[in-house]
C-alpha cells in the first residue's frame, strides 16, 4: 500500500485577500520582554555553590524513572554518564503536588528553551520559579541552522497514549509511564493516584524546534555527550522524577526499545551556612484572585 503523503499544515493561498502581503509584513512582538522578569542572582547562587557539599545521588536507569528531593536553597545536577541521553524531568513542591511545573507559561517567559539564568516556573495560582538554572555545559549549542536547540520546554513527553493514537501499539517504558510508576513507589500510592500528577516535562538535553516550512514538532541527535550537565538552585522544597526516555539521544524514535539508552545521574548538594547571603524562598504568586467579583 502507497504511504499517504505526510499531513502538513492545511493552508490555502488561494483564500487570500489582497493585502496578505501587507498583513504577513506586521513585525513582531516580543510577548513578555526579558527585562521584565526579575533576575536571578546568580552570583550569590554561584558563589554558594562553590562551597556546597554533596549530600546524595540518584541513577536513573535507562528507559526508566527515579524519583529524588531538593530542600529550597539547595543544588542538584543532571549528568550525561555513559552515553548520549535525553531526560525527562517532572517538578512538584514537595509538600503540596497542586503546585508543579508550568512548562506552557515558562515558554512564554523564556522561549522555546531554557538554559543559564533562566526558570522553571510553577502553575497557577502559584506562579512562581520553583528551580534556577546556574549551569548548563551546553550552553554553547544556541540555535542551530535548523532552529533546533537544547533542553525544550515545548515537547510534552512520550506517552502510551499517542504511541497507541498514531501506531496502535501497547507499549509500557514511555516517559509518561516511567514517571507515573515512580512518583506512584515515592509516594507509596498507586498508578492510577499518581497519573494525574505527571505533567509536560523539561526534555533535559533534548534537541528540538519546529520545522519553518510546515511549523512541525521536529527532534534530532542531542549533542550532550557524557560529563555533560545541567546544574539547578531549588528555589522551593522540591519533589521531581526524572525519566531517561527510551528514545536514547532521540535521532530516530522513541516509545519503543529500539534506540540505544543510558542512565542519567542526579546528584544534590547543600550549601554552607551562611553562603545564600540575600537570599529567601519566592513567595506565592501576589495576584489576590478576585476574577472580577
Ligand atoms: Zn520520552
Amino acid at each position: 500500500m502507497n504511504k499517504p503523503a505526510p499531513q502538513t499544515a492545511n493552508y490555502n493561498s488561494a483564500d487570500a485577500p489582497a493585502d496578505a502581503s501587507a498583513r504577513r509584513a506586521v513585525p513582531p512582538v516580543i510577548c513578555y520582554p526579558n527585562d521584565s522578569l526579575p533576575v536571578a542572582d546568580l552570583e550569590t547562587y554561584r558563589k554558594a555553590r562553590g562551597t556546597a557539599v554533596k549530600t546524595g545521588e540518584v541513577l536513573v536507569p535507562a528507559r526508566d524513572a527515579a524519583c529524588f528531593e531538593v530542600p529550597a536553597g539547595h543544588f542538584f545536577r543532571i549528568s550525561s554518564v555513559e552515553g548520549p541521553q535525553v531526560g525527562d524531568l517532572n517538578m512538584w513542591n514537595k509538600n503540596d503536588l497542586a503546585e508543579r511545573f508550568y512548562s506552557g507559561k515558562s515558554r512564554a517567559l523564556h522561549g522555546t528553551h531554557i538554559t543559564t539564568g533562566e526558570r522553571m516556573w510553577t502553575s497557577f495560582p502559584y506562579l512562581r520559579p520553583m528551580a534556577t538554572i546556574i549551569h548548563d555545559t551546553l550552553g554553547w549549542y544556541g540555535i542551530d541552522d535548523f532552529g533546533g536547540s537544547v533542553h525544550d520546554v515545548i515537547g510534552t513527553r512520550c506517552d502510551p497514549y499517542t504511541g497507541n493514537l498514531l501506531a496502535g501499539n501497547q507499549y509500557h517504558y514511555c516517559c509518561h509511564s516511567n514517571l507515573t510508576r515512580a512518583l506512584a513507589d515515592h509516594l507509596g500510592v498507586s498508578l492510577a493516584e499518581a497519573e494525574p500528577h505527571v505533567h509536560d516535562v523539561l526534555n533535559v538535553f533534548m534537541c528540538t524546534g519546529f520545522t519553518r516550512d510546515t511549523g512541525q514538532y521536529f527532534m534530532k541527535a542531542s549533542p550532550v555527550r557524557p560529563g555533560d550537565y545541567l546544574e539547578f538552585f531549588a528555589e522551593i522544597d522540591l519533589l521531581g522524577a526524572l525519566s531517561a526516555c527510551p528514545g536514547g539521544d532521540c535521532s530516530s524514535e522513541h516509545s519503543s526499545d529500539t534506540a540505544s539508552c543510558h542512565p542519567l545521574l542526579v546528584e544534590m548538594f547543600a550549601p554552607e551556612a551562611g553562603t545564600l547571603k540575600g537570599w529567601t524562598s519566592p513567595p506565592v504568586n501576589q495576584y489576590d484572585g478576585n476574577h472580577g467579583r
